[in-house]
């Protein structure tokens, strides 16, 4: 069996190992902001508010175990998604967010500050457009069967 990952994905799904929210979506559809729960306010996923018929990930950020190869955004030992931020989005904040999972964070790990300074306009189901971050969910070589919504992560 393989070694669990050391690190969390940022951008998960609920239903996804160690699945807990981290953050809670706020801002508009067009400028959406993550804030950053404190350390007692994280929950199992299992445990999530009931956002009636909101699809969750549209209310809230989930962390969970790094799939790693088991995961389409994961190229090279690395998130390619981490990365596409950081090149694609701008920075929407200019100091560091409290944020609990930053030890274990993969997109951290690998991308350090730059990742955080833009990491509170991801939402993890998106409509896809011809904006920064629907750019930056496509898997390169994935826009030809690229569906009205993607899951970011
Ligand atoms: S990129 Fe930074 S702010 Fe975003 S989840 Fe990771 S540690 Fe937290």
């Amino acid at each position: 069996m393989a070694t669990p990952s050391p690190y969390s994905c940022p951008s998960a799904q609920p239903d996804m190992h160690e699945a807990r929210i981290f953050g809670v979506l706020s801002g508009t559809v067009d400028a959406p902001r993550v804030a950053y729960l404190k350390q007692e306010a994280v929950i199992p996923a299992a445990a999530r508010p009931d956002t009636g018929g909101v699809n969750p990930i549209e209310a809230f950020r989930f962390a969970a175990r790094c799939e790693e190869g088991r995961c389409g955004q994961y190229a090279g030992g690395r998130c390619s998604l981490g990365q596409r931020v950081v090149e694609g989005l701008p920075p929407v904040i200019d100091a560091l967010p409290s944020c609990t999972i930053r030890p274990s964070c993969r997109w951290h790990a690998e991308q350090g500050r730059e990742a955080c300074l833009r990491c509170p306009q991801v939402v993890t189901l998106i409509p896809m457009g011809d904006d920064p971050l629907s750019r930056a969910a496509l898997v390169p070589g994935s826009a030809a069967d690229s569906p009205q919504l993607r899951d970011l992560r």
